[in-house]
């Protein structure tokens, strides 16, 4: 036994006596923290709550090359996000919302820290259900079973085994992203099982309960459409084209709105994106009166002399984008120029400056606006907008929205669309989003 065994052994010892909450006391208990914020009554709860954690990451032990400790660690991250955030009130259970919480936590750390291949979710389950098969028949039997008793027990031909097998083979991640196919996402929520597990028959019903309630809050097509696809209604799966004919659209639209609808689900989780506010926003220098009394200037050069940091920078923005549609890229001078250069090289998309009044050479269009910081004018080149394109705007703060306001406004004057609008930091504060209400707006840092 390795010493992580041990330290492990020691640890589940320890929690032996903890056991989990009667629905009424995680009731009292949860209503009583949230009421008096008590430190000691959280304690209990997290101690409370333990075997449910090691519990979901027991199965991810086997992973190779992925220390358990850290599994177990993040499982324990992703719980106290969940008390955080469980609201009693709701009378959900919370060992159905910590759950997903601890697997999402562990997973997007193994998608981190595995090796690049993207596997989606659903085949890494299957490992994973694989090798706890294979782990309990070696203790009924004593020895391994055959290949084709494997498949047999997954209800598939040998064939199919093993060339799902074969996807999986020695490298494998998976990803909370969107990859391929933003489906894995949903599917992962609504169909993966977990074996050996006494939360395996709640599970099945609490999974699209969950979805039910990360989809409330959607628009009604968004939602009519994530729920016809995945089965929500209680009905089984429905093709695109099949929920393209109900809802009287083409197959195409269909995929597009369950794109977003995924997306937007996604942003909700939040888990990517408070690990980059954390990481980033520590090489962000606040720097007071510049360049006028009174503003705190974000200044993103410690972060830019940073390769680690710029390279999250901008592979957190790059994100972010997965899910979103455009022709071009329309960077603001000269800060948003960094990340537009990068993003136009990474996406592959026309990189389009927007700049300062007199700089750019040939015939320009031009919108005047006000800065936090006094008034401006920006300009484009004529010949870089045609009709019908549609415009991603990159910039490296987003403070009153004036700057951004402008360039939609001068490229939707010369008869193209903007899609979005992509900064690293956005000043909360400045309320910028209330007076751009009809853009959508994409942020990694909030202050
Ligand atoms: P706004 O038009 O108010 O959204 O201002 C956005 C532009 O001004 C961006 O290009 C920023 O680079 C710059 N900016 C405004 N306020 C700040 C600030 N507090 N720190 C750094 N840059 C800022």
């Amino acid at each position: 036994m390795d010493i992580e065994d041990k330290l492990l052994k020691i640890y589940f010892r320890e929690l032996k006596d903890y056991k989990p909450f009667t629905p009424e006391e995680e009731y009292e208990y949860f209503v009583e923290y949230k009421k008096t914020g008590d430190h000691a009554l959280r304690e209990k709860i997290i101690l409370h709550n333990q075997r449910l954690v090691i519990m979901v990451a027991k199965k991810y032990f086997r992973l190779r090359g992925i220390s358990k400790l850290d599994i177990l660690s993040e499982g324990v991250s992703g719980m106290l996000k969940a008390i955080d955030h469980f609201k009693p009130e709701k009378h959900f259970k919370f060992s159905t919302y910590a759950y997903f919480w601890i697997k999402a936590y562990i997973i997007n750390f193994i998608d981190k820290n595995a090796r690049i291949v993207k596997i989606p979710i659903y085949i890494l389950d299957f490992r994973v259900k694989v090798m706890n098969y294979i782990d309990e028949f070696f203790h009924e039997h004593e020895r391994k079973p055959t290949t084709k008793e494997i498949a047999k027990q997954f209800d598939m031909e040998e064939e199919k085994f093993l060339h799902q097998l074969n996807i999986v083979q020695n490298e494998y991640s998976m990803s909370f992203k969107i990859d391929n196919d933003s489906e894995d996402f949903i599917n992962y929520l609504t169909l993966s099982r977990d074996s050996a597990s006494f939360y395996e028959e709640e599970d099945r019903k609490d999974k699209s309960e969950y979805v039910s309630m990360m989809i409330s809050s959607l628009k009604p097509k968004i939602k009519q459409a994530i729920s016809l696809r995945f089965g929500l209604d209680g009905h089984a799966f429905r093709t695109l084209d099949e929920v393209g004919t109900i809802m009287s659209l083409s197959k195409e639209r269909v995929r597009q709105i369950i794109n977003k609808g995924v997306g937007i689900i996604q942003s909700n989780l939040n888990i990517e994106k408070e690990r980059h506010m954390e990481e980033l926003s520590s090489l962000i220098r606040d720097v007071p009166d510049f360049p006028k009394k009174g503003i705190v200037f974000k200044d993103i050069t410690t972060l830019l002399k940073d390769p680690a940091g710029f390279k999250k920078a901008i592979d957190a923005m790059k994100d972010v984008l997965a899910n979103v549609e455009y022709d071009k890229l329309a960077s603001i001078e000269s800060r948003g120029f960094i990340f537009g250069g990068a993003l136009s090289y990474l996406l592959d998309k026309p990189f389009i400056p927007v700049r300062k009044k007199g700089k750019l050479p040939a015939e320009t269009i031009s919108e005047s606006y006000s800065l936090e910081y006094g008034e401006d004018t920006l300009e484009m080149h004529k010949d870089a907008i045609n009709k019908g394109d549609r415009f991603l705007i990159i910039d490296d703060l987003l403070a009153t929205g004036g700057t951004v306001g402008a360039v939609k406004k001068m490229i939707e004057k010369n008869g193209a669309s903007v899609v979005g609008a992509l900064f690293l930091v956005e000043l909360k504060f400045l309320e910028a989003r209330k007076k751009l209400d009809n853009l959508e707006i994409f942020t990694i840092i909030e202050y």
